[in-house]
């Protein structure tokens, strides 16, 4: 569309205005969010290349506005006493800047983008990257420096890729583990740690603490989706090593509409009868990223209300929406959670309930805490139902990424919220390259 033909949608119902990219020039622009026929979406208009409509909740603005309203005040006192300068805003020169309004509580370090299966989708891949496979040296430098600049209290996360195509991983943790990073968490696809115990050993003894296992459901069909290779028996093998070697299991789903939210009871299922090995079920709905070029529609997108209809109507009320509320610390429109314990019948009891969060000085620290606590290994039957809504190009939200809690450690020495590393463009192009 030309610059000057652009001609505006008469927007009714709007009930938040923030700013958002454009998915084809990436420029920032002006978004608001609006109700239509009872669910929530993004408006904005770039100049050069037209409007775009958005789903990014589905229920009502009654619903949308309580939940804001319960996540709304937690906010950290310290916030980034040494931003980075910034020339261009929120979100082109983050590091973590002047505009960044919490302190992080989880850092990723990606360790390679090597990887031992060829996703269709992928978070990650940067086509443009060669093979980015540092030394642990280089990776500790990098960890020490976010230590410096925040703290090693907070968890740390090995990503990738896949972690676990590198056979120094567990002397990577070993030197976490020795700088002071007390909660170490390894995010995999679970095929090496499925047929090699003594791997999966090793890495417990070196200081990984937790296994943040991809599970996107009970049957073969959905992982020939997603990794377009059979992956059931991997992954139960995967959480059988696990109890083996005592350490704990976060299983993560990613919500796909149409291939596994019909199964979001089933995986629940599993991780009842895995107790107390897995810890938690977190679950991120699907967002467009990485190497997802084309713009998905409405009808294939699902979000946070809609993740939690799938679980209260698939475990027939044992999981209610209720529950739930905006986790920790980031946005409340970032991520949902609720802490369960196990009943003798083998029923789920709630233990939390959706509610304000209330005043929180220090909330990413209480978040790191919790996290540490419920998702280390331990013979207590509780398990944490949440997730995490991941922003793409369509539906990114500054004022989210103003409030991120979940960082990236890059490579040259930035600290830079997840959504906003690999938010990529209609052509593949992206704010910040490189997989670090
Ligand atoms: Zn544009």
């Amino acid at each position: 569309m030309k610059r000057g033909f652009v001609v505006m949608s008469l927007i009714n119902n709007v009930v938040r205005e923030t700013k958002s990219l454009c998915p084809d020039c990436l420029k920032t622009i002006k978004a608001s969010i609006y109700e239509k026929n009872g669910a929530m979406y993004m408006y904005k208009v770039c100049e050069e290349h037209g409007e775009f409509h958005t789903l990014v909740w589905e229920d009502t603005k009654e619903n949308y506005l309580e939940w804001i309203e319960y996540g709304g005040e937690a906010r950290d006192q310290n916030v980034n006493s040494n931003p980075r300068p910034t020339t261009h805003n929120c979100p082109h020169d983050c590091g973590i800047c002047s505009d960044h309004v919490q302190n992080i509580s989880t850092a990723a370090l990606m360790t390679t983008n090597v990887c031992d299966v060829n996703c269709p989708i992928c978070f990650t891949k940067d086509g443009q990257q060669g093979v980015y496979k540092p030394s642990n040296e280089e990776l500790l430098n990098m960890a020490s420096h976010y230590q410096d600049t925040f703290s090693s209290e907070h968890p740390i996360e090995l990503c990738g890729g896949e972690p676990t195509t590198r056979d120094d991983l567990p002397e990577l943790a070993k030197g976490l583990r020795e700088m002071g990073f007390d909660h170490i968490q390894l995010n995999t696809n679970g095929i090496r740690i499925s047929k090699d115990l003594d791997f999966l050993k090793a890495l417990k003894e070196s200081g990984v603490t937790v296994i943040y296992l991809g599970f996107d459901g009970f049957s073969d069909k959905v992982y020939e989706k997603k990794y377009g290779r059979k992956m059931l028996d991997v992954k139960l093998k995967a959480i059988e090593n696990c109890k083996t070697a005592e350490i704990g299991v976060v299983l993560v789903p990613v919500v796909m509409k149409g291939v596994n939210d019909s199964s979001l009871g089933e995986i629940i299922e599993i991780a009842k009868k895995n107790m107390p090995t897995v810890r938690g079920v977190y679950f991120q709905p699907v967002s467009f990223f990485g190497n997802y070029p084309t713009a998905p529609s409405n009808d294939e997108r699902i979000t946070i209300p809609g993740v939690l209809s799938c679980l209260e109507e698939q475990t027939c009320g044992e999981v209610k929406k209720v529950h739930f509320m905006p986790a920790g610390s980031e946005h409340a429109l970032c991520s949902f959670n609720a802490l369960y314990a196990l009943n003798k019948d083998n029923t789920l009891k709630a233990v939390t309930k959706y509610g304000p969060r209330g005043i929180n000085e220090d909330s990413a620290k209480k978040v790191s805490e919790f996290n540490k606590r419920s998702w280390r290994y331990s013979k207590m039957k509780t398990l944490t139902i949440g997730g995490m809504h991941f922003q793409d190009v369509w539906n990114i939200d500054v004022e989210r990424l103003r409030q991120c809690r979940l960082c990236i450690i890059s490579e040259d020495e930035r600290i830079i919220p997840l959504c906003t590393k690999y938010v990529t463009s209609t052509k593949g192009e992206k704010l910040y390259s490189g997989i670090s």
